[in-house]
């Protein structure tokens, strides 16, 4: 446990504004700050920062918290960890007391046995037996020194190399488990089995260079070609990119990166000087994925495979990248199948070339587009004119597509006005289409739970208001989890003598989802009338009580009235016209 008054000497001594601009460009807007959300995709800023309260909510996604909650989302860091690091930032060294510096977190011990996976593999690898995998590498022309710094490895042939290896060096079998290393054999209880066997080992790193998982290559013709670890608690699926941790540097320095498909691409790339590179470990890049290269550059070259797969992986990669407001090109590859194949062709300088002409995202839809009809034919003409219409429609810069229209109505040989005309027609229906949608999915809020949730939000930024709240409402008055869980805690505790209530609550409530409904109404400025929305608000929730209670009356009214109760009868209804009244 770290104590409480370092905590809060931490956290005023950090600026959650300097923290998350780190990450996340920033812009002001009033008292606030707005950007882009990192945790999902969208193009207009909904991600708003709070300098005064010290406090984050996307609007988007619903994310919220303070600077350690945005630390350890973004970091994928426990609560501890980031106190530690902050605090280093802050200059306030973090004691922990026994009990928890002596026993070591889970994600800890996982590490340890990852980093030992690794370490055992290289060893295969240089020793005798690693002889099939070394002779594949030099095949595949990547370097000693190249396999050295990627950390390259073998697994050997075998069912338990691997676990007799680590249950020797004091690792127990479920945490090897855990680590994504082995897996539970079907036939005898308690007993495992290697997952990777035979296979050329990639480690995977985390931004720190912590390995958190492995992708091995087959050096048998066993399926799949290559094998990558499954989910574990520090290994998720599309939050990573293989060569990051060693590529970020220079993809900063260059301001571009090459991304490319396969391991082996960014070795041989790596080789020949391209230091920019990053291979996402999958077919298509990730939301995730295409938010961490942000965090770097805005500029992306894209070097997927030139097979019909790779196009598609690299179409739908190229929207996503764009849709998060990054930069896109593309880099043909004519006459290779993959970037590896060129640059062991043609040498840094062929690679280097393919670069320069690399074509902007738009302008390769067109080129693409067009090659798919034989233009000499009217019909084909008219069809190529409605799909280059429909891409040109999506661009929400006039000047760029003016000049889009301007090209490629030459080479189809009509007049500009013709694919112009096209265009707004395409762009006018898909707004419809949008209408249409909006129209469906929202739902009007209601007018209960924005009371609520405002009596909240003043309570804890006016102690008058609190004083009142608790006065006149109790904690069953509040309907909906959320805000009955907030006002469960407001009613319980004293705040009278916490400096910060906000970051009190934040920091003891259990329940994640209303900590993210906090941060949403705490971030937006208090409006000036706050008494008139008190007294407001007060008084919708006093109406849904008494509604409540008319509804409770009718109800026994008709069962009376159905029993032949005339004396109840007559005094139900004196009560419901008193209450009704006073409504
Ligand atoms: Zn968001």
């Amino acid at each position: 446990m770290i104590p409480a008054e370092t905590i809060e000497k931490i956290r005023d001594k950090t600026d959650i504004v300097s923290v998350v601009s780190e990450y996340v460009k920033l812009r002001k807007t009033g008292k606030n700050y707005v950007g882009l959300c990192p945790f999902h995709s969208e193009k207009t800023p909904s991600f708003t920062v709070s300098q005064e309260k010290q406090l984050f909510h996307c609007f988007g996604c619903g994310e919220g918290g303070n600077v350690f909650s945005f630390l350890m989302k973004i970091e994928n860091l426990s609560f501890a960890e980031a106190v530690k690091e902050l605090g280093a930032k802050a200059g306030i060294k973090v004691e922990e007391s026994y009990a928890s510096s002596t026993s070591r977190t889970k994600k800890e011990k996982l590490y340890e046995v990852l980093a030992l996976a690794a370490k055992y593999f290289r060893d295969c690898l240089e020793e005798e037996k690693g002889i099939k995998a070394r002779n594949y590498l030099t095949q595949r022309g990547i370097s000693e020194q190249t396999a050295k710094i990627f950390n390259l490895g073998f697994a050997p042939e075998g069912w338990d190399n691997l676990f007799r290896y680590l249950i020797s060096r004091g690792a127990t079998p479920e945490l090897i488990e855990q680590a994504g290393l082995t897996l539970p054999r079907q036939d005898k209880n308690d007993s495992y089995y290697d997952r990777f066997r035979s296979r050329l080992m990639f480690p995977i790193y985390d931004l720190r260079g912590r390995v958190i998982a492995f992708s091995g290559r087959t050096l048998t013709q066993e399926e799949p070609k290559y094998l990558n670890s499954p989910e574990t608690p520090l290994y998720h699926k599309g939050e990573t990119i293989y060569g990051i941790n060693l590529a970020k540097e220079e993809i900063k320095k260059a301001n571009f990166v090459i991304l490319v498909e396969g391991n082996l691409d960014l070795l041989n790339l790596y080789q020949a000087g391209f230091r920019n590179t990053a291979a996402p470990l999958g077919t298509a890049l990730t939301p995730y994925q295409c938010k961490l290269l942000a965090r770097f550059t805005e500029n992306i070259m894209l070097a997927f495979d030139a097979d019909t797969a790779g196009g598609a992986a690299m179409e739908r990669s190229a929207e996503l990248l764009q849709a998060e407001g990054l930069k896109v090109k593309i880099v043909e590859l004519e006459g290779v199948k993959d970037p590896d194949e060129l640059v062991r062709k043609t040498g840094a300088k062929g690679f280097q070339e393919a670069l320069s002409k690399a074509l902007p995202f738009l302008s390769f839809k067109i080129k693409r587009a067009l090659a798919k009809h034989n233009l000499s034919e009217i019909e084909a003409r008219a069809k190529a004119l409605k799909e280059v219409a429909g891409i040109l429609s999506l661009e929400k810069d006039t000047f760029i597509q003016k000049e889009y229209t301007k090209m490629v109505s030459q080479q189809l040989s009509i007049e500009e006005e013709t694919l112009l005309s096209e265009i707004k027609r395409q762009r006018f229906y898909r707004r419809e289409l949008e209408k249409d949608l909006r129209r469906i999915v929202e739902k009007p809020p209601s007018k209960l739970v924005e009371a609520e949730k405002n009596l909240i939000a003043l309570a804890l930024q006016d102690p008058q208001a609190l004083a009142e709240i608790k006065e006149k409402l109790t904690v069953e008055d509040f309907s909906f989890p959320e805000t009955k869980m907030v006002a469960q805690f407001l009613f319980a505790v004293d705040l009278g003598n916490t400096k910060d209530p906000i970051h009190f609550v934040l920091e003891n409530l259990p329940e994640e989802s209303a900590k993210k409904m906090l941060t949403k109404i705490l971030v937006p400025e208090l409006p000036a009338n706050k008494d008139k929305i008190l007294a407001d608000c007060l008084q919708v929730i006093e109406r849904e009580k008494l509604s409540k209670q008319i509804n409770l009356l009718k109800t026994e009214l008709k069962k009376a009235e159905q029993a032949g109760e005339t004396q109840k009868v007559v005094e139900l209804l004196h009560l419901l016209r008193e209450q009704a009244t006073s409504l």
